[in-house]
């Protein structure tokens, strides 16, 4: 999928409406419509990347900037000190479905390890 027909590219242009929570230089984060658990939000960069196959050397740092914001994101709720899941899921076997690198910021919920 190209930048063109990208559901988070248009989130970025505004040209879909979402709920916005967090924006910096590179990233900008939102709440998930289907959540997950109480506290379920998108991550994701301003510039297309496909998958995780997609990331250049040169776009470390942009994706480092996701985890700083899911830090802030979580320090803001008040559940940092507790804990948190971030996820990024890559090519459909793995349950991605939008193809711009997002990671998932999942809080407010228990989640059990080892699973099962
Ligand atoms: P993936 O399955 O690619 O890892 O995650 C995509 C996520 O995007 C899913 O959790 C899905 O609920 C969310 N999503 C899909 N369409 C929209 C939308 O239009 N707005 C928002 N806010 N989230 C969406
Ligand atoms: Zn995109």
């Amino acid at each position: 999928m190209s930048r063109d027909d990208c559901l988070f590219c248009k989130i970025l242009a505004g040209d879909i409406s979402a709920d916005i929570i967090y924006e910096s230089d590179t990233a900008i984060a939102f709440r998930d419509i289907n959540p997950q658990a109480p506290t379920h939000v998108l991550i994701i960069p301003r510039k297309h990347i496909s998958t995780i196959n997609d990331i250049e050397t040169e776009d470390e740092a942009i994706v480092g900037s996701l985890y700083t914001a899911a830090k802030q994101i979580a320090q803001q709720a008040g559940f940092s000190d507790v804990g948190y899941r971030v996820v990024m899921n890559c090519n459909e076997a793995a349950g991605q479905t939008v193809f711009h690198i997002h990671l998932h910021l999942l809080g407010e919920r228990a989640f059990a390890w080892p699973p099962g």
